[in-house]
């Protein structure tokens, strides 16, 4: 029975300082720590786009866990080939609270397969990625991050905004789970990091993404136009993540 009496005196000495201080208690402070990854007070220092590509894959549904179980939301940008093997995976997603973007149908370099080839991979997508969900994709990005003025023009036409990236995590290239979240760590508010959904230290570093973006005081956004010139994945872009 010691235990009680010596905790009191150690929360009534913390509060004697505190009024010693002139510091008014911290009242909205367990409130903060509470809700520490949902809170929009842990969101102080603005918003960061996490982004995961290639998908659906089958290993979507343990993506979307992981991400749920840190409070974590992501836009998805999905290929039409994927999203037309697996529809289910590509409405798991929206349910879980992420965004779905057209990143084509097969993955082509699309400036190297020239027109109409490359609006047709565009908007095939769309139109798959429509059908199955029941929205209107309007992000876009091209794989590789390969894009030109005809590619940006094909997105326009399909009021799509392209969105680059000012993080690479590189976990395509066979980054560990540390890289992962070193890559993450380096984000700037408003920022894009590029993942995919497919990789599994990629799964295996989001909780620990939501750990050092949440110390930053950042959190999960969406991401939107921006008049501004952002510089990324070697080329100028305007999207960036804003508060969901
Ligand atoms: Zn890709």
């Amino acid at each position: 029975m010691t235990k009680k009496p010596l905790r009191t005196s150690i929360l009534a000495a913390a509060s004697a300082a505190v009024a010693a201080l002139g510091l008014a208690a911290p009242a909205v402070a367990a409130t903060d720590s509470h809700h520490h990854h949902h809170g929009s007070s842990s969101c102080r220092n603005g918003y960061v786009g996490l982004t995961f590509d290639d998908g659906p894959s089958t290993t979507a549904p343990q993506l979307l866990k992981a991400l749920r179980a840190s409070g974590l939301r992501a836009t998805m940008f999905n290929q039409g080939n994927n999203a037309l093997a697996h529809p289910e995976l590509v409405r798991a997603e929206l349910w879980a609270g992420m965004w779905v973007g057209n990143h084509t149908f097969t993955h082509p370099n699309l400036p190297g397969i020239g027109e109409p080839q490359a609006f047709q991979e565009i908007a095939s997508t769309q139109w798959v990625l429509t059908d199955v969900s029941h929205r209107v994709p309007t992000l876009f990005r091209p794989p590789f991050g390969a894009t030109s003025e005809q590619v940006r023009a094909d997105a326009s036409r399909l009021h799509l905004l392209e969105v680059l990236w000012t993080v690479d995590s590189r976990d395509w290239a066979g980054a560990s789970a540390d890289e992962i979240v070193a890559a993450a760590s380096t984000l700037k508010p408003g920022g894009i990091i590029l993942m995919h959904d497919w990789p599994p230290n990629t799964i295996t570093a989001v909780p620990r993404i939501a750990k050092v973006l949440a110390d930053k005081g950042l959190c999960a956004g969406r991401i939107a136009y921006t008049p501004n010139n952002v510089s990324g994945a070697g080329s100028t872009f305007h999207a960036v993540a804003v508060r969901p």
